[in-house]
């Protein structure tokens, strides 16, 4: 499950998290996105869906 409010690193919902590997952060936690990723991820997301 991902969305614009998902972790920093992958967009898993937190709820849907855990601990997760990915190639730039390794074994991680939840993290928080900035404003700013959660802003572009929602621009992402109407564009793909406009297409
Ligand atoms: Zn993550």
């Amino acid at each position: 499950m991902t969305g614009p409010y998902g972790c920093a690193w992958c967009s898993v919902l937190r709820s849907h998290h855990g601990r997760r590997w990915h190639p730039t952060a390794g074994m991680h936690s939840w993290a928080e996105p900035s404003p700013q990723q959660i802003k572009d991820r929602m621009v992402a997301h109407r564009s793909r869906r406009a297409r």
